[in-house]
């Protein structure tokens, strides 16, 4: 009687390690025809349930507002194609001269090592990074690029400066040296990241209960919306990707009504500044600007068209 629980458990362990078995080597040898298709299906799908169930209804021309957006994804695509061979590179490095966090650390169940792997590669390759470059003045130039769409949804997800493109990309092989990540947890990562960054940027609204539990977990569209505010504090607040335990660690999660956010940045809120690419591709070989406050409440664009 006894070891028939026993047998159970042991069948299904054994199951569970060949499930994980097969995504390992799914992601091990992930083809970059579904890394594509994962970026364009999430866009669709995020895409279409925002024109169905919008949280604003903004009087914008979305498929205009997209191209903009997918111009700067199109280069965020661009520059992590072509360096990507040092991804794979580093990745391989770190792991065969049994270098960074997870190769240090005693040996794992599959599973936790994987969960603590994407963990620490969000709070290395993401968080931490975009911290930095909110604090630091030339790279806040780049990454204000992201900040200046005043219609934030699932297009604005990858809306980064090529220039931020590039250090980004920079950091992210940092974190994979430090974490010590094999290639196939680096690809399931990022595979993450990407949809769920599509999702926390969309333009819908879970019902707000689910959104709050969720929120414990994952960043969700209520918490990332709050980082799109267009003022401080809350623009330095929420700055996590896929998990939102760092922000909840750190003291940097924030909470803001829907009703209350204004999406933008104070620093650069002309119609070039936010929509034209030319204009957005100059913005951080200019001056710094430093924040001006609530004081351009009323003149932010997002007010302007709805009045
Ligand atoms: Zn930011």
């Amino acid at each position: 009687m006894g070891a028939c629980p026993a047998i159970a458990f042991f069948a299904q362990t054994r199951k569970d390690s060949l499930t994980m078995d097969s995504i390992i080597q799914y992601f091990e040898t992930i083809p970059s025809s579904h890394r594509s298709l994962l970026l364009a299906g999430g866009i669709t799908f995020f895409w279409l349930i925002e024109s169905a169930v919008p949280l604003f209804r903004f009087s914008y021309h979305k498929w205009k507002h997209a191209l903009v957006n997918i111009f700067f994804t199109l280069t965020t695509i661009i520059v992590n194609f072509a360096m990507a061979f040092i991804l794979v590179g580093a990745s391989s490095w770190a792991v065969s001269n049994h270098i960074g966090l997870l190769n240090w650390a005693p040996e794992l169940p599959i599973m936790a090592y994987t969960i603590i792997g994407l963990l620490l590669l969000d709070l290395i390759g993401a968080y931490f990074i975009h911290w930095v470059e909110h604090k630091v003045r030339w790279m806040w130039k780049f990454h204000l690029i992201h900040h200046t769409d005043v219609h934030v949804d699932t297009t604005t997800a990858n809306r980064h400066h090529p220039g931020e493109s590039v250090f980004r990309f920079v950091f992210t092989t940092a974190a994979v040296v430090i974490v010590g990540a094999p290639i196939w947890m680096v690809m399931m990562y990022q595979a993450i990241s990407v949809v769920l960054s599509q999702f926390n940027h969309a333009n819908i609204q879970l019902p707000k209960r689910l959104d709050d539990l969720l929120s414990w977990v994952i960043v969700t569209p209520n918490m990332h919306h709050v980082h799109h505010h267009f003022v401080l504090p809350y623009t330095d607040t929420n700055y996590g990707n896929i998990f939102s335990v760092w922000d909840r660690l750190f003291g940097t999660f924030s909470k803001l009504d829907p009703e209350k956010i204004t999406y933008g940045i104070d620093t650069h809120h002309s119609i070039p500044e936010y929509s034209h690419i030319g204009t957005m591709l100059k913005i951080p070989f200019g001056e710094y600007r430093a924040p001006v406050g609530a004081k351009f409440r009323e003149g932010t664009p997002e007010q302007a068209s709805q009045s």
